[in-house]
């Protein structure tokens, strides 16, 4: 409390980030970074841009990456939204969506920016728990007809890696046709399949991506939505009334560059997904229960083992992963999938102590 601060800021519960320590040699594996970097054709399109002119402002339109994200998912220009990260994306989109007077509906256990935003913006929210499972149960999502103001889950959810069909994205979607509904596809990537399909037939469906995970620029600062163009309009007007400018010439040319090198892309990707199953079976073999994962991390636990006490016999062996102190996960713990060296590593000093 400050008498010089406006009173929102007594109610905001700022989101915390996973730690960047800055130690040498850590294998960091706890805020789900790519570990294979972007490819030199990104690196050589940004140091273009440099050498080229930064003394002019970038183009408000971010339209070369526009472009190519449309031809790429087959969409208009005018369905795509760009953002510096998809969390801008969400803030613009709680507020252009979701400050109404009806809460709006989101699991009790998934992106913590969700609570973070609604608190920022003092939009009124329902949280409904996952399952004994840690799955979404959709029938939970159906029953609040005109009584809600919005949805919005991840897929696949996160820190559980879980996924949720597109038949059952459809069920909830022909149930709440009036309202806003947000999938935020950050790990999309790694292995599901996107709802960007769907925008054709429901204009109420908001798709929110990010180049931070599947195409490893999370340095960069980019995200970006899919969905009606009325939708987009919104967030358009609400960007150039507080930034015409979040996008840098950079960040546009190494996302524009990420777009086109499809190769480089499914390469790293699959390289992922290949690492994840090689390391699911290898937790399996100690006993570790591992919740089904379509993202670029797993969510596992351990019937004998306290996930804080293997938290910190990963962090003494310079491993770094995630543990939420938090109801009902509490005993869990994140691990980014990183490449075969970092697998190997993890599993050789588990080994050693888990008998
Ligand atoms: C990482 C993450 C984001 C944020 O991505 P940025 O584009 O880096 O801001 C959004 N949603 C979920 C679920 C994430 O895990």
């Amino acid at each position: 409390m400050n008498k010089f601060w406006s009173p929102i800021i007594n109610n905001l519960i700022p989101y915390k980030p996973g730690e960047q320590p800055r130690i040498k040699n850590l294998i960091k594996l706890n805020t789900n970074e790519n570990p294979f970097g972007p490819s030199i054709k990104v690196i050589n399109a940004m140091l273009r841009t440099i050498n080229n002119n930064l003394k002019l402002y970038p183009d408000p339109e971010s339209f070369s990456l526009k472009k190519a994200i449309s031809k790429m998912y087959k969409i208009k220009i005018s369905e795509i939204f760009i953002g510096n990260g998809s969390d801008e994306v969400l803030a613009h989109s709680f507020k252009a969506f979701f400050k109404k007077k009806l809460p709006i509906l989101f699991p009790d256990i998934t992106y913590e920016f969700y609570l973070t935003y609604s608190k920022l913006y003092n939009i009124n929210y329902i949280l409904i728990p996952l399952q004994t499972n840690f799955t979404i149960n959709i029938n939970d999502y159906l029953k609040y007809k005109n009584k809600i103001g919005g949805i919005i889950f991840a897929n696949p959810n996160a820190p559980t890696g879980c996924l949720l069909s597109l038949k059952k994205i459809k069920t909830i979607l022909n149930n709440n046709l009036n309202i806003v509904i947000i999938i935020d596809e950050a790990y999309i990537d790694f292995g599901g399949k996107s709802a960007i399909s769907l925008i054709k037939k429901y204009d109420n469906l908001l798709i929110i991506q990010t180049f931070s995970k599947s195409r490893s620029l999370a340095g960069l600062r980019i995200g970006f939505a899919i969905g009606n163009s009325n939708l987009i309009l919104a967030l358009e007007k609400i960007k150039n009334s507080f930034n015409s400018y979040p996008i840098s010439k950079i960040g546009i040319a190494g996302a524009t560059a990420s777009i086109k090198d499809e190769k480089y892309f499914n390469k790293t990707r699959l390289k992922i997904i290949f690492n994840r199953e090689k390391l699911k079976k290898e937790l399996i073999k100690l006993n570790f229960e591992i919740l089904p994962s379509m993202a670029n991390f797993i969510f596992i636990r351990h019937f004998k083992y306290n996930s804080y006490e293997l938290f910190n016999l990963l962090k003494k062996n310079k491993i770094l992963i995630r543990h939420f102190p938090k109801n009902r996960i509490n005993n869990f713990l994140r691990i980014t999938i990183g490449n075969s060296f970092s697998c190997n590593f993890l599993i050789f000093i588990l080994k050693k102590y888990i008998k």
